[in-house]
């Protein structure tokens, strides 16, 4: 089967942080569970019940194993957007009058910062934590900020955007000192090579199927088994998956994600982290080489998420270069369409970027089905498209550094 199904001389995608191309293996799992899983699997009065029921039980018996958790402490939802809304405001819906203020950063995904503003709407206080400009959250910037007022600190493990790689366990370590959770945003998490959850030493944790070639509409929230308690329901019903979210699980979805997870850890994926950052280090090289302008937002590419390049291309206008490289790159500026206008990305505002340079960046992602050919066109295309950019007024190579 083929892994991608655009047409490969047309289209080279280059954004595998907005969404992943399904692995083929997921999709083979999934089909069959279509036909043979069609059973609801909380229905408890017959087998094929009891067989959809067993392959849900398998599904999040993978992705524990995978996370070094245990099974029940899988919550299954429609993503991770559901997955943060229901650590926030599932919190914060039952917070105790002492602890009642949320520490979240402020490169947090849309998803954690809109829950934070709507848990403002129960009485809790929202403080921003601020990053360096490798996008970091630094642990005594953290330490300063902590009390024993607060309930939760959310920091996401890896930035969308620019990926920085957070030092969590730092961080778990200083809200625990004052007896605060610690929930990470852990959607592009495995795709670094972090699904140890022991390890990262996070109370709860938000994952999503298909930013790891799994996928739309499934993710999860892993939440340690003594706090299920401490979680007010986003939505209430049947009862399933202990309270916490109930409705009826979707079979297939629950397969491919933990296909798609099981993929995630072992010597394989190793492998391939190191084959995806030797394609995105070339990538930055030879662009950088071709476009003097051209910069490297964030961290430096050691000790980055392997698959992202966020670059600025000072002098140009993101939004006009990727409709220029229409229909032949996919790659994405990280601006928000906020009611009916577009705000500059958020993350690069708050790691100190101006908002030009804001608008003059492009985040590429190179990801599992980025082969060395598919960079040598891109690299071909963008330059050829930068330098018809050249309108006279935007002149280029302009080199202001
Ligand atoms: N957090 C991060 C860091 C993300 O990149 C995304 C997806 N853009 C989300 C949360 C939301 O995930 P989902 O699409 O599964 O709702």
């Amino acid at each position: 089967m083929r892994e991608w199904y655009g047409d490969r001389n047309q289209q080279i995608y280059l954004d595998y942080q907005a969404s992943t191309p399904m692995d083929s293996r997921v999709i083979s799992a999934m089909v069959e569970h279509y036909s043979v899983s069609f059973a609801n699997p909380h229905a408890t009065d017959h087998a094929l019940g009891w067989a959809a029921h067993k392959a849900i039980e398998d599904a999040s018996a993978k992705i524990a194993g995978v996370l070094q958790v245990d099974a029940d402490e899988i919550i299954f939802t429609s993503g991770a957007t559901e997955a943060n809304n229901l650590a926030l405001l599932g919190l914060a819906r039952r917070a105790l009058p002492g602890r009642r203020r949320i520490l979240v950063s402020a490169i947090e995904h849309r998803s954690i910062l809109a829950a934070a503003r709507a848990a403002e709407r129960v009485g809790i206080q929202v403080d921003f934590l601020p990053v360096t400009d490798e996008g970091i959250v630094d642990p005594a910037e953290l330490m300063e900020r902590l009390g024993d007022d607060v309930l939760l600190v959310s920091v996401m493990a890896v930035n969308n955007e620019v990926g920085s790689l957070q030092p969590v366990k730092a961080l778990a370590d200083a809200a625990h000192g004052v007896g605060a959770l610690f929930h990470t945003d852990a959607v592009h998490a495995p795709t670094a090579g972090i699904v140890d959850m022991a390890e990262v030493d996070a109370d709860l944790a938000s994952f999503s199927a298909h930013k790891i070639y799994g996928p739309k509409g499934i993710g999860c929230l892993y939440v340690r088994r003594d706090l299920h308690d401490r979680i007010e329901p986003l939505m209430y019903g049947g009862g399933q998956q202990q309270g916490l979210r109930p409705g009826t699980l979707p079979v297939p979805l629950c397969v491919g994600f933990a296909v798609a997870m099981g993929l995630m850890a072992g010597a394989e994926a190793d492998a391939e982290r190191k084959r995806i950052a030797t394609l995105r280090d070339l990538f930055v090289e030879r662009l950088r080489r071709a476009i003097p302008c051209v910069l490297l937002n964030g961290p430096r590419l050691v000790g980055r998420h392997p698959g992202n390049a966020n670059l600025r291309f000072a002098g140009f206008d993101a939004y006009e270069l990727l409709a220029m490289m229409q229909p032949r790159i996919a790659a994405s500026t990280g601006s928000a369409c906020a009611s009916g206008s577009v705000e500059p990305s958020h993350v690069l505002r708050a790691l100190g970027l101006s908002i030009a340079d804001t608008n003059a960046s492009v985040r590429f992602g190179i990801g599992r089905f980025t082969s060395s050919r598919d960079i040598d066109e891109a690299i071909a295309v963008i330059v050829g498209t930068a330098n018809k950019y050249d309108d006279g007024n935007k002149v280029m190579p302009r080199n202001t550094f």
